[in-house]
C-alpha cells in the first residue's frame, strides 16, 4: 500500500541529514584536533628559536664580555658595568657590542648593573620595563621575553646574567633578535603541517562518507523491515489489525477535511475452519492468500484491505458518503469471492459474512466504527443474509434505549455492576455443588436494570465484550477468595455468542486463572446452542482451546434453540442445563415431563452432567430425583444471592430441602 510507503519517504530524507549533522561534527573535532597540533608546533617552533636566542645571550655575555670587559678593568664586573657609565668605557663597549654581537639578527643589546639599572644601550633611545626579566637575569636564570622596540617592530629578547671570573653574578646582558626571521622559520613548519592534516581530513572524507552513508542506507532499509513486519500480515502481506486501526483513525481526519465519509467492512470467511482442517493447514494458508489477492484486485487502489487475523479480513473504504455505497463495496467483494477458488486441483466455495459500519454515520472513533461493524457482522451471520449494514434503529429504537445504551458502556468504570451467585446441588444429597454468577446492573446507583433487557442491548451494540471480560474477571476473583476463605467453591459464568467467537477468549481466562492462582476445573462456562449456531466453526475452535485449558462448558437453555445434535456430539461439552420452561412445567404437563425425561437420557447416554433449571416447587424437585437427574438450581433451593451468602459463616442456611441444610462440598 502506498500509504506506509510515506514513513520509508520521511527515513530517507532523514538519513542525508544526519550524515551531514555527523559530518559536520566530525569535521569540528578534526579542526579542533589540527588547531591543537598546529599550536603545539608552532609553540615548539617558538621555543626552539627563544633558547637560541638565550644561548646566544647567555655565550655573548659568558665569552666575549666577560673577557673583553674583566680584561680591561680587572676582575670586578661591579666596577667594569659601573664605568660604562663613562664616555671611554661606554665607546669600547660600543664598538665591541656592534661589530662582534649585533650581526645576523640581533638588533639591540643592553647592559644593566648589579642593581638592576640600565647602563648601557646601542640603541639611542632606550625604554627600560622588562625590570622582572632582568631581576631573573640577576637572580643568575637566563629568560626570553617578546618586546616591542621602537622603530623596529617586535623583538625576542633575552636576558642572561653576566658573571666574573669568580662566577659572581655582576650584572645582566640583554639581547634582543629581530623577531620577524624566527616568525618565519614557525611559519614554514607550521604551515606544512596544517596543509597535511587539511589533506588527511579531505582523505578522511572520502573514505569515510561512502561508508557512513552505506551503513545509514542499511540501517534504514532494516527499520523498514521491521516496521513493515510490525505492521503487516507476514502470511497475505496485507495490512495487519494494527496498521487498518492507524488508517482508519488517518482515515477519519482525511475525509473530515474533506467533507466526505468512510465505511469500514469487516468480513469473515464462513465454514474456513471445516476447509482448514479437512484440507491442511498449508492449503487454508493459501487459500487465504488467494483471497486476499481477491480482493486486492476487486477494489480501488485507494481501499485498504487488511487481514485482521484467522479468517478475518476488513476494508476502509475511502470518500464513501452513503451507506449505499459501501454496500456497494460489499457487493464488489462478494463478487470477487463468488467463482471457486481452486487448491490442490481441488475447487472449493468460498462464502463470507460482511458486517459494515460508515463514518460520520454510525460511530466517531475508529474504535466505535470497528465495534459497529462488528455488530453488523455478528447479525449478518445470525441471519445468514451476508451482508448486513449497522442500523441504530435496530438495537436502540427509542432515545431511552439509547440512553440505556450510552449508559451501560460506562457500567463498569462507574462500578455499576455486580455478580449474584445462584447455588447449584446435587438432588441426591441436596449438597451444594456450585453456583451460576449471574449478573446486575444498578443503573446510576438507583434502579436495578433485569439482564434480559440489558445483555442483549450489551449484545446489539458490542458492548457484551467488556461485560463479560469484567464478569470473568470478578467471578475468578471471587473463586480465589472462597479458596482463601472457604473451600473450593466451582463457579460458572454465562458466555454470548459474540464471546465464543473471540479467538483471543481462551487467552484472556487463561490469564486470569493464572493470575489468581485458581484452578481451571473450578471454573464452568455457560453458552447457549444459539450462540454456537452464529459461527459454529469459530466457536468450535475457541470452545475447544477453552476445552484444553481444562475449563468445563455448559450448555444452557438446552431445549429452547434449534436443537442438532450434531453439535453436542462434536463439542467438547460436560453439563447439560434443561431449559427452565420444560422444568417448570414438567408436573402439569406431560409433554413437558416427556421432554425433560428425554433429555436427562440423552445427557446420561452422551456422559454428560444434566442440571434442570428453574426448580420453584419441592414436587418437581421430587419428579426431577426420580428420573435420576443429576443437579439441580431454582427458587425452591435458593435464589442468587451476594458471595458472601455462600460462605459459611453465615449459615446454619434455612434449611432448603427435606430438612437438610445446604452444604458445601469438599
Ligand atoms: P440464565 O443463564 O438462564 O440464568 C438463569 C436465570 O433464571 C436467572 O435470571 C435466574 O435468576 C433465573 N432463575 C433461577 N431460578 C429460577 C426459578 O426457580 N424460577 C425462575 N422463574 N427463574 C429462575 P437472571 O439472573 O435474571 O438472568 C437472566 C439471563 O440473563 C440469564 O439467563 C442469562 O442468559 C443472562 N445473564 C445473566 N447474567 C449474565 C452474564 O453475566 N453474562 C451473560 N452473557 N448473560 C447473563
Ligand atoms: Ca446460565
Ligand atoms: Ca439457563
Amino acid at each position: 500500500m502506498e500509504r506506509d510507503a510515506k514513513a520509508a519517504d520521511t527515513d530517507g530524507e532523514r538519513s542525508p541529514r544526519l550524515v551531514l549533522s555527523f559530518a559536520a561534527r566530525a569535521a569540528l573535532v578534526l579542526a579542533v584536533a589540527a588547531l591543537g597540533v598546529l599550536w603545539f608546533v608552532r609553540d615548539e617552533a617558538t621555543r626552539r628559536s627563544e633558547s637560541a636566542v638565550g644561548f646566544h645571550a647567555g655565550f655573548v655575555a659568558n665569552t666575549i664580555l666577560r673577557d673583553q670587559l674583566t680584561g680591561a678593568v680587572g676582575s670586578t664586573g661591579r666596577s667594569l658595568l659601573g664605568s660604562a657609565a663613562t664616555p671611554a668605557s661606554r665607546s669600547r663597549i660600543d664598538h665591541l657590542l656592534r661589530n662582534e654581537v649585533l650581526v645576523g639578527g640581533a638588533v639591540r643589546a643592553n647592559l644593566y648593573d648589579g642593581a638592576g639599572r640600565l647602563v648601557y644601550s646601542t640603541a639611542e633611545k632606550s625604554r627600560f620595563a622588562a625590570a622582572a626579566s632582568v631581576r631573573r637575569a640577576l637572580a643568575g636564570r637566563t629568560s626570553t621575553s617578546i618586546v616591542t622596540l621602537t622603530g623596529s617592530g617586535k623583538a625576542l629578547a633575552a636576558f642572561t646574567p653576566i658573571k666574573d671570573v669568580h662566577g659572581v653574578t655582576v650584572g645582566a646582558f640583554e639581547l634582543d633578535q629581530d623577531y620577524a626571521p624566527v616568525a618565519r622559520d614557525a611559519r614554514a613548519v607550521y604551515i606544512p603541517v596544517g596543509l597535511a592534516f587539511a589533506v588527511a581530513l579531505l582523505l578522511l572524507y572520502a573514505v569515510l562518507f561512502p561508508i557512513l552513508r552505506r551503513l545509514i542506507r542499511r540501517l534504514r532499509r532494516q527499520l523498514e523491515v521491521t516496521e513493515h513486519q510490525a505492521l503487516h500480515d507476514i502470511l497475505t502481506e496485507l495490512p495487519n489489525r494494527r496498521l487498518f486501526q492507524l488508517q482508519v483513525e488517518q482515515g477519519i481526519r482525511a475525509e473530515r477535511r474533506l467533507a466526505r465519509g468512510l465505511a469500514v467492512l469487516l468480513i469473515d470467511l464462513d465454514r474456513f475452519k471445516e476447509i482448514n482442517d479437512a484440507l491442511g493447514h498449508a492449503s487454508g494458508d493459501e487459500l487465504l492468500r488467494q483471497v486476499a489477492a481477491r480482493l486486492r484486485t476487486a477494489l480501488r487502489e485507494s481501499d485498504l484491505v487488511a487481514r485482521l487475523g484467522g479468517d478475518e479480513f476488513a476494508v476502509l473504504a475511502a470518500g464513501v458518503t452513503s451507506p449505499d455505497q459501501a454496500l456497494e463495496v460489499a457487493a464488489r467483494v462478494r463478487t470477487a469471492l463468488a467463482a471457486p477458488i481452486v487448491i490442490a486441483d481441488i475447487s472449493l466455495d468460498v462464502q463470507c459474512s460482511i458486517g459494515i459500519s460508515c463514518w460520520p454515520q454510525h460511530g466517531r472513533d475508529m474504535a466505535e466504527l470497528l465495534r459497529l461493524a462488528d455488530v453488523a457482522l455478528y447479525l449478518s451471520k445470525e441471519r445468514r443474509t451476508g451482508v448486513e449494514i449497522y442500523t441504530p434503529g435496530e438495537d436502540t429504537h427509542t432515545p431511552e434505549r439509547l440512553a440505556l445504551a450510552s449508559d451501560l458502556g460506562r457500567a463498569i468504570e462507574r462500578s455499576e455492576l455486580s455478580l449474584v451467585y445462584q447455588p447449584k446441588l446435587e438432588l441426591a444429597t441436596g449438597r451444594l455443588v456450585g453456583v451460576e454468577a449471574l449478573m446486575r446492573w444498578n443503573r446510576g446507583g438507583e434502579s436495578l436494570v433485569p439482564p434480559d433487557e440489558f445483555i442483549p442491548l450489551a449484545e446489539h451494540t458490542g458492548l457484551i465484550r467488556p461485560l463479560t471480560s469484567w464478569a470473568l474477571q470478578e467471578a475468578i476473583g471471587q473463586a480465589r477468595r472462597w479458596l482463601d476463605d472457604v473451600c473450593p467453591v466451582p463457579v460458572a459464568v454465562n458466555l454470548s455468542a459474540r464471546d465464543i467467537i473471540d479467538l483471543r477468549l481462551p487467552d484472556e481466562i487463561k490469564e486470569l486463572l493464572r493470575r489468581n492462582d485458581v484452578d481451571a476445573s473450578l471454573l464452568e462456562l455457560e453458552i447457549t446452542e444459539s450462540a454456537i449456531l452464529a459461527d459454529p466453526d469459530r466457536a468450535q475452535a475457541v470452545l475447544q482451546r477453552l476445552s484444553d485449558l481444562g475449563v468445563r462448558l455448559a450448555i444452557d437453555d438446552f431445549g429452547k434453540g434449534y436443537t442438532s445434535l450434531s453439535y453436542l456430539k462434536r463439542l467438547p461439552i460436560s453439563v447439560l442445563k434443561i431449559d427452565n420452561s420444560f422444568v417448570r412445567g414438567m408436573v402439569t404437563c406431560r409433554e413437558d415431563e416427556a421432554i425433560v425425561r428425554s433429555m436427562i437420557e440423552l445427557g446420561r447416554n452422551l456422559g454428560l452432567e444434566v442440571v434442570a433449571e428453574g426448580i420453584e416447587t419441592a414436587e418437581v424437585a421430587d419428579a426431577l430425583r426420580a428420573l435420576r437427574c443429576d443437579l439441580g438450581q431454582g427458587y425452591h433451593y435458593g435464589r442468587p444471592v451476594a458471595a458472601e451468602q455462600i460462605s459459611p459463616a453465615n449459615r446454619p442456611r434455612r434449611p432448603v430441602h427435606h430438612g437438610r441444610a445446604v452444604r458445601l462440598s469438599r
